[in-house]
This record gives structure tokens, C-alpha cells and sequence, in this order.
């Protein structure tokens, strides 16, 4: 998709800073950052939200959750506990139509979220 932030960071278009790659996702730092870690987890095809992932149905899915747990373990957050977040839709707060995880980590995380 043309118009779309995050296929353009994967077009290396836009500047990230990436912490984690593979043949089918990209991992790179929040440029807002809520945590001391906070990684975006993305597939690098252009899918809108984790619901139109989920019924990509070729164990893309996986691939995201596990790169998020390999940040989260790169990170050195994944013992004492880390967060896995997709905002899906306007009123939870998704900003960007790209699905992407959010993996925060490094304080004590609040339940439920605000
Ligand atoms: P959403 O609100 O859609 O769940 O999350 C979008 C996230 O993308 C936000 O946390 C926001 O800070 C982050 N973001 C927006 N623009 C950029 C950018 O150009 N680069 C990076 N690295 N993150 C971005
Ligand atoms: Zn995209």
C-alpha cells in the first residue's frame, strides 16, 4: 500500500530503528515511546488490523506473536513480564491502519489499561 506509514518503513522510506527482523516482519521502536520498552511488531505485508490478519491463514499470526516474544526476550523484559497490545479499530485508540503489536515492557504495567 502506497500511503501507508509503516509499508513505507518497511521500504526503508520512512527512518526506524529496528531491533528485529525476519523474512516476514519488521520490529522497530515506538517513536513515542509509553514504556522503557516499547516495539512495534509488524508483518511486512500490508494487513489492516489483527482481525484481516488473523484470517490471512498462513501462520502469519505466529510469526508476529513469536517475533514479539523474541523483542520481548532481546528486550531482557520477557521474565518479569511484558505486554502484547493491537489496537483494533478508531475507539481503541489505532491510529494506524497497518496491524502492528505493541510490546511494552521495562515498568510496572496497570491493569486494566486507561
Ligand atoms: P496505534 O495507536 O495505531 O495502536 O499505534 C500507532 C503507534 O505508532 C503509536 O504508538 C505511535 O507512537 C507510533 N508511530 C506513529 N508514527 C510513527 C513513526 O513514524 N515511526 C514510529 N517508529 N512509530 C510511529
Ligand atoms: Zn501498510
Amino acid at each position: 500500500m502506497t500511503d501507508c506509514l509503516f509499508c513505507k518503513i518497511v521500504a526503508k522510506e520512512i527512518p526506524a530503528t529496528v531491533v528485529h527482523e525476519t523474512a516476514r516482519t519488521l520490529a522497530f521502536r515506538d517513536v513515542n515511546p509509553q514504556a522503557p520498552t516499547h516495539v512495534l511488531v509488524i508483518p511486512k505485508g500490508h494487513y489492516e488490523n489483527a482481525a484481516v490478519l488473523a484470517e490471512a491463514d498462513d501462520g502469519l499470526a505466529d510469526d508476529v506473536l513469536k517475533a514479539a516474544d523474541a523483542v520481548a526476550v532481546q528486550e531482557g523484559v520477557a521474565e518479569a513480564g511484558y505486554r502484547v497490545v493491537f489496537n483494533t479499530g478508531p475507539q481503541a485508540g489505532q491510529t494506524v491502519f497497518h496491524v502492528h503489536a505493541h510490546v511494552l515492557g521495562g515498568r510496572d504495567l496497570h491493569w486494566p489499561p486507561g
